[in-house]
């Protein structure tokens, strides 16, 4: 289950959507970065390591340059602190051993994660100075 969120300030809107009807699984995605498409640093980790997980579920990222605001999967690999199973709700087990780095779609700058889309109402867009309104427009499976 995931929605669609209206985020706007006084110079853009954009609709973003969040979690809900992906299709490709953790161990397809980790696949892939076993064979290198997200680099060579993070393909030497996930080989070393069975326990490694990534974090396929997608949240907000804000570009600080233009204000951009775009759902993304995060992509970051994670390893347990102690024992083999990674819980992805348990904020304190996961150590975040690779940052999957992802750039903003309009203006290519690096842009920020946040953990969450509440923490949008708090945020204000770089360009026009003014706090993010969030509204969520509608529902997806
Ligand atoms: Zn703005
Ligand atoms: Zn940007």
């Amino acid at each position: 289950m995931g929605y669609v969120l209206r985020v706007s300030c006084k110079c853009r809107e954009n609709d973003v959507r969040i979690g809900g009807g992906f299709l490709d699984s953790e161990d397809r995605t980790l696949n892939s970065v076993r064979h290198g498409y997200f680099g060579s640093e993070a393909q030497k980790l996930v080989q070393n390591d069975e326990s490694v997980t990534i974090d396929c579920d997608p949240v907000p990222y804000i570009c600080e340059k233009c204000g951009n605001v775009v759902a993304r999967k995060p992509y970051d690999l994670y390893r347990p602190k102690n024992g083999k199973e990674v819980s992805l709700e348990d904020e304190d087990d996961p150590v975040l051993i690779w940052k999957c780095a992802h750039k903003c779609p309009e203006c290519h700058s690096l842009m920020m994660k946040l953990e969450s889309d509440e923490d949008l109402p708090e945020m204000k867009c770089p360009r026009c100075g003014e706090n993010y309104k969030t509204e969520i427009t509608c529902f997806i499976d």
